[in-house]
């Protein structure tokens, strides 16, 4: 009997799932889904990994896909705990000799898969470029612009599928979840926290592009601070692999060509193609994305140090209230807006002159969207790290241009109360920017 383990973490998807089709040269597949507590719970930096926000929306995510099985009378074991040594003890329960699963970007979680010593059989599930597609890393283009260009023009992503289940999937009951799991479960387990799952993708992508048809205006409302269809918010799904990047890319594409066809449907797949830009950035230089001048050398990851002006700006106290209005947002509800996120790193690289990697860290931990490869290679763009020049942005001038009667900061921060733009007015604390003063002119006269 030749059994593989089956590991459906980065794959939390019926639709366009390799994993779940036939495998052949295997009689019986056990399905596995891991949660590592070190991912959410440890410290880096002495920033603990996740918020309570995060961590609860995966584990409901967990459970859910969990429940989706058993109501197919399937099983999928559910493990809390070190994913090397899950995946061993289940190998040894069920002895399975090897491992298919989704192929991380994360070094992390690679080596994990690693670690545990079976034969490892890994499927890229979440790139566009898969298969033929697949960039030879040595020849990456440095740049996203080269990247696109070398690219664009012979893009055909992969179709998406739908496979259906391999008759293969064999589990016994009761060893679903093990007692550990079970405590784990009881202590985080928060049944109201936000169900971002496959049908909550799917149904987000339908009313974005086919009911709202919010793709056709994308361009232009992208750059707004909130608001339900100004941009796509599929990153919650994306990130967590309920949805397909090749799926979202080919139903744009469809739109396209059965309705309209403009610079915002382009632009969304171009976004979509900064995504996967950073997917192989990361795998090309892998861990040396984590040292203060990312690859460049020499490396060094030695931890950085924060200051009092750290703990301000994660607290939005720093008394600049554009920043400070996108971080409660962010502590609060888990996202921030694309804008705001590189107008709060910005802030915090250049104004407040912290390392890059500590405002990386406390977006892992609160952003519910969280992606290792976008997360850390945007805040290495934004600080100007490894292939990058240095990208600072002008608070007030993009406070002015997006939140132009103050409606976003004063939502966010309650006791500020002064009408119009003047809300942008940076407190007395905070150090004027010479190349502020010309639009700190404007927010006076709009007084
Ligand atoms: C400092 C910083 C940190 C970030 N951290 C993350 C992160 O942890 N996880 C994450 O998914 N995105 C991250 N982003 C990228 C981007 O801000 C989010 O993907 C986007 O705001 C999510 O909202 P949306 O789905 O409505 O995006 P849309 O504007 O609708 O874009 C569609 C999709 O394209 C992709 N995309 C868009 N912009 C980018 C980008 N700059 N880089 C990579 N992919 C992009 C996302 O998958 C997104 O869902 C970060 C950006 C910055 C500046």
């Amino acid at each position: 009997m030749k059994r593989a383990l089956v590991l459906l973490n980065q794959a939390i998807r019926w639709q366009d799932n390799l994993l779940l089709a036939e495998q052949a040269g295997f009689d019986q597949l056990i399905a596995v889904l891991i949660l590592d507590p070190a991912e959410y719970l440890n410290s880096e930096y002495g920033i603990k990994r996740a918020s309570a926000l995060r961590l609860q929306s995966q584990l409901r995510r967990l459970l859910d896909w969990q429940q989706q099985w058993q109501q197919q009378e399937l099983v999928l074991h559910l493990r809390i705990g070190d994913t090397s040594l899950c995946l061993q003890q289940l190998a040894q329960h069920y002895q399975a000799d090897a491992l298919i699963a989704a192929e991380p970007t994360a070094p992390e979680q690679y080596q994990q898969l690693q670690n545990c010593g079976l034969s490892l059989k890994l499927h890229d599930l979440n790139s566009l470029l898969q298969h033929q597609l697949r960039p030879d890393l040595a020849t990456l283009p440095k740049s996203f612009s080269a990247f696109r260009r070398q690219r664009e023009p012979k893009l055909l992503v992969q179709q998406p599928k739908f496979y259906g289940i391999s008759s293969q999937f064999y589990g016994e009951p009761e060893q679903a979840l093990d007692q550990s799991s079970k405590d784990f479960i009881s202590q985080h387990h928060n049944p109201n926290a936000a169900l971002l799952n496959e049908a909550a993708a799917l149904e987000r992508l339908e009313q974005f592009i086919w009911q709202q048809r919010a793709v056709t205006h994308y361009k232009q409302s992208r750059d707004a601070l909130d608001g339900q269809w100004n941009s796509s918010l599929w990153s919650f799904y994306l990130a967590n692999g309920c949805l397909s990047a090749c799926y979202a890319w080919q139903q744009v594409l469809d739109f396209e060509q059965q309705q309209l066809a403009n610079e915002s449907t382009y632009w969304i797949r171009f976004e979509l193609l900064w995504r996967e830009y950073f997917r192989w950035q990361m795998r090309q230089h892998g861990r040396a994305w984590f040292s203060k001048n990312a690859f460049r050398p020499p490396l060094n990851f030695s931890a950085p140090h924060a200051d009092r002006r750290f703990e301000l700006w994660c607290k939005g106290q720093t008394g600049l209230p554009f920043v400070d209005a996108n971080m409660r947002m962010l502590v609060q509800t888990g996202w921030m807006s694309n804008r705001g996120r590189q107008n709060v790193a910005s802030y915090l690289i250049f104004e407040l002159q912290q390392d890059w990697r500590l405002g990386a860290a406390f977006f892992e931990q609160h952003l519910l969207d969280y992606d290792c490869a976008s997360n850390w290679c945007n805040w290495a763009y934004i600080a100007g790290v490894g292939n990058s020049g240095a990208r600072q942005f002008n608070q007030i001038k993009q406070a002015l241009t997006h939140d132009p009667d103050g409606d976003f900061v004063r939502r966010w921060l309650p006791e500020k109360t002064a009408a119009g733009a003047l809300v942008h007015w940076p407190e007395a604390k905070v150090i004027v920017q010479d190349f502020w003063r010309p639009y700190l002119q404007q927010l006076k006269h709009k007084a």
